[in-house]
C-alpha cells in the first residue's frame, strides 16, 4: 500500500509503473509561476552548448541513460575515433552526426567547433573511452568555450583512473592522478621525483610495454610502497595485482609485458618505504667519499636509492667543494 496521502493517480502515472512516489511537500509547481525543465535531463530537449560525456572504459554496459540521451540529441558527436565511437552507438541503435576532434586535427577544427556553438548548436565531446579531457583531447575546447560564456556541461561517467582507485585497496581519501609518465628513464625519474615527498596515493596510466621498468623506477625514487596494478578493467580479462612496488616490478620482468590496458596506483609513503632524506642522502655520499673517487661514490648512492647517479655526482661534488 502506498503512503502517499497527494494525488495518487498523478503519481502513479509520472512514475510509470503502478507504484506510489509520495509528493515532495513545498516542492510543487506554483501556479503563478511555472516551473523551469532541468536542463540537463532526459524528457526536455537537450540544451545548447558543449557536453562532455564520458563512455565505457571496455564493458559497453557502463554507459550511462544521461549519456545516452545526449548522444541521440545532440546535432553532432565530436570524438576521437568515429569507427570506435560508432561501435558504442550502434550498440544502443544511436544515429548521429560524427566529426573527429583528436590530437592531430584539433587546432584546425576548433574554431569551427566554437562557431557552431555560438550559433546555438548542442555538441556532444566523447574520447574513445573514459571521460574526454582525462588524458584524452578536449581541454583546449572547453577551456576556449568557457573563456567566451559559451555553455559547458559534462555527463560524467567512467574513467580508469577511479576505477583503478576504488580496486586498488590503497587510501583513498587523497590522490593525485600523473596521467602518463615520459617514456624515457631520466624524465621519467625526474617525473617521479616531483611527487616524491607528496602524502597521497598516485596514479598512473602506463603501457603493457614499459610497466616493469616504470615499476622498477618509482620503487627506487618513490621507495618500495604499496602499489597495485591494474589491467583491462570492466572486461573479459580484468586483473588486479597488488604488492610491494619491487615484488610488483620484478613480477612483471619475469613474466614479460602483459596484454591490455593499465593503471598503476601507489600507495602514500609510510615510514618503512620512504625514500632516504636529503640530509641522509649527503650522509651517504661523504661516507662513501671517504672511501671512493667521485664517480664511484655517486654510482653507488644512485644504486642504494634509485635516485639519477647525475643529480648525486653533482651534489657529491658540491659536498667535496663546499660553497661552489
Ligand atoms: N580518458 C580515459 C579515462 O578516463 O580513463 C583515459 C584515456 S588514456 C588515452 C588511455 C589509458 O587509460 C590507457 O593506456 C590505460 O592506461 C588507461 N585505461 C583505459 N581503459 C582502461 C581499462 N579498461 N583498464 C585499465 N586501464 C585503462
Amino acid at each position: 500500500m502506498g503512503r502517499s496521502g497527494g494525488n495518487t493517480s498523478a503519481a502513479r502515472a509520472a512514475s510509470g509503473k503502478g507504484l506510489v512516489v509520495a509528493p515532495e511537500p513545498n516542492r510543487g509547481p506554483s501556479p503563478s509561476k511555472p516551473v523551469e525543465p532541468p536542463r540537463w535531463s532526459p524528457g526536455h530537449p537537450l540544451a545548447p552548448g558543449l557536453h562532455v560525456v564520458a563512455t565505457p572504459i571496455g564493458n559497453l554496459g557502463d554507459v550511462t541513460l544521461r549519456a545516452l540521451w545526449v548522444l541521440r540529441e545532440a546535432d553532432r558527436i565530436l570524438c576521437e575515433d568515429t569507427r570506435v565511437t560508432g561501435r558504442l552507438l550502434a550498440r544502443y541503435g544511436i544515429e548521429a552526426t560524427l566529426e573527429p576532434y583528436h590530437d592531430h586535427n584539433a587546432d584546425r577544427v576548433r574554431p569551427a567547433i566554437l562557431a557552431r556553438l555560438r550559433r546555438g548548436e548542442t555538441l556532444a565531446l566523447v574520447s574513445d573511452a573514459g571521460t574526454p579531457l582525462v588524458s584524452d583531447p578536449g581541454y583546449r575546447l572547453v577551456r576556449d568555450a568557457l573563456a567566451e560564456g559559451l555553455p559547458v556541461t559534462a555527463a560524467p561517467g567512467p574513467s580508469a583512473a577511479i576505477a583503478a582507485l576504488t580496486l586498488s585497496g590503497l587510501p583513498p581519501d587523497v590522490f593525485l592522478f600523473a596521467g602518463f609518465l615520459p617514456p624515457r628513464q631520466a624524465a621519467r625519474r625526474k617525473a617521479l621525483g616531483a611527487w616524491r615527498d607528496l602524502a597521497a596515493t598516485l596514479l598512473f596510466y602506463e603501457g603493457p610495454s614499459r610497466l616493469a621498468a616504470a615499476l622498477a623506477d618509482m620503487a627506487g625514487i618513490l621507495g618500495d610502497r604499496d602499489a597495485a596494478v591494474a589491467r583491462e578493467l570492466t572486461k573479459l580479462h580484468e586483473e588486479i595485482r597488488r604488492g610491494r612496488l619491487s615484488a610488483l616490478a620484478a613480477h612483471f620482468r619475469e613474466a614479460g609485458a602483459p596484454r591490455g590496458e593499465i593503471v598503476v596506483v601507489v600507495g602514500p609513503p609510510d615510514a618503512e618505504t620512504a625514500p632516504p632524506s636529503e640530509t641522509e642522502i649527503d650522509r651517504r655520499l661523504a661516507e662513501a667519499l671517504g672511501r671512493l673517487s667521485l664517480r664511484d661514490a655517486a654510482a653507488l648512492v644512485a644504486e642504494e636509492t634509485g635516485l639519477p647517479r647525475r643529480e648525486l655526482y653533482r651534489r657529491a661534488l658540491a659536498l667535496q667543494k663546499p660553497g661552489t
